[in-house]
């Protein structure tokens, strides 16, 4: 037999009288509960189970065909089949999360009334006083969350009385036509819609508050697209008071930081970005022009009777290899270049007659900087995860040449 579900008819209960019916690896059967299992975007409940000689956590209530299963918290043991257990929902949670349920309801009908009906919810998922909101059909920018925030806000301060009827599923439409039902998704002929008066209806199985003035405030936090949908991130309550609170002083910093008033925030920033945009740009000009100016004066200098150029310069990959190139043509030549333009990046040349083999001191160079390379006895190349030690990895390389060079 199924379960009574005792939350459907006495959302506000918060303990009741039952019998376990079953006992599985998940958790607990009892043949009635106040315990809504998570569904519909609500988390389960959880609480307590006491009986006459224990007593146990109720971590998760998860639906299971028609039965509820009570999830046990870890290291309890559960009441044996056919205990009377009194069941005791951990209520400030609960209420958490109606509000944030009755709040999703109210917000939603806000966006479809100022969307015209082309914003349509695909999904929510709900946390106490919280939740997210997946939103298909319209982009949500932010003057359309600031007028559905204005809608919402008004009908929690209108605290409008929530209801629930039990209605033949094929009679809904009738009866409130803006409804939001999906016809084939309910079990059985009979909808559950929950009615906030004159504003919003929703066949939903979840627990609602009695009047929307319990919700508090709704606040809008975020806004994320991925995929099509546009996932708004809300709060009520008391959550939502303090989201307004701490926004409003975090933009008074900033107005503060930039001199720039509420209206003049944005454009403050966008000139900031643009400027920023504009010394980048000025920055990497001047710096290959900088490359450009070392590369004509770059010196060799004599080391047991080689020619050693060893320079870190911001030029590209490209670039510092056809230097390299360019270098060892030269007699008795040995070139280390190394650029830290993007990402370190190294190559190290010689001439054939320097004697010398540049693939191993590549390698020790490279290997300082957290990368690797390779190469042959007269050229090899390779890179680094972060220019950090580039100066200790060109001063190693040189020493390890010298040592080469003098042997
Ligand atoms: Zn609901």
């Amino acid at each position: 037999m199924a379960a009574q579900r005792l939350y459907e008819d006495d959302p506000f209960g918060d303990s009741f009288t039952a019998h376990v019916v079953a006992l599985g690896k998940e958790g607990v059967v009892l043949d009635r509960t106040l315990f809504h299992p998570q569904g519909g975007g609500q988390p389960g409940d959880t609480g307590t189970l006491v009986w006459k000689d224990g007593e146990t956590t109720v971590v998760d209530a998860q639906e299971s065909g028609d039965d509820v299963i009570h999830v046990l918290g870890p290291d309890t043991t559960p009441p044996p089949e056919g205990t009377e257990v009194t069941g005791r929902i951990d209520m400030v949670r609960r209420r958490a999360l109606m509000r944030a349920h009755t709040g999703e309801h109210v917000l939603f009908r806000a966006i479809d009334k100022v969307t015209k009906g082309e914003a349509a919810v695909s999904k929510i998922a709900l946390e106490e006083d919280g939740g997210k909101l997946f939103v298909e059909g319209h982009d949500l920018d932010w003057p359309v969350i600031a007028q559905s925030l204005l809608q919402a806000n008004d009908a929690v301060l209108s605290d409008i009385a929530v209801h629930t009827e039990l209605l033949p599923k094929e009679k809904v439409l009738g009866q409130h036509p803006d409804a939001r039902i999906k016809v084939e998704r309910i079990k059985g002929d009979v909808a559950r819609v929950v009615v906030v008066d004159g504003f919003d209806a929703a066949a939903c199985s979840g627990t609602h508050l009695r009047s929307t003035g319990e919700i508090g405030a709704i606040a809008i936090t975020g806004r994320n697209r991925t995929g099509g949908s546009t996932i708004l991130s809300f709060l009520t309550g008391e959550r939502a008071r303090s989201h307004l609170i701490e926004a409003t002083c975090r933009v008074g910093e900033l107005s503060e930081l930039l001199s720039a008033d509420l209206e003049r925030l944005r454009p403050t920033i966008e000139n900031l970005i643009t400027e920023k945009e504009a010394l980048w740009s000025r920055y990497k000009s001047a710096s290959s022009h900088l490359a450009r100016l070392k590369l004509e004066h770059m010196e060799p200098v004599e080391m047991s009777g080689l020619k050693l150029y060893c320079e870190v310069l911001p030029l590209k990959r490209e670039e510092v290899i056809k230097t390299v190139n360019r270098l060892i043509a030269g007699q008795r030549t040995v070139a280390l270049l190394a650029s830290d333009d993007e990402k370190p990046f190294l190559a190290f040349g010689s001439s054939d007659d320097a004697g010398v083999d540049v693939s191993p001191v590549l390698r020790q160079a490279c290997s300082l900087l957290g990368g690797g390379g390779g190469g042959k006895p007269t050229f090899a190349s390779g890179g680094g995860k972060s220019s950090e030690h580039l100066d200790d990895a060109m001063e190693l390389a040189r020493s390890l040449i010298e040592e080469q060079a003098s042997s």
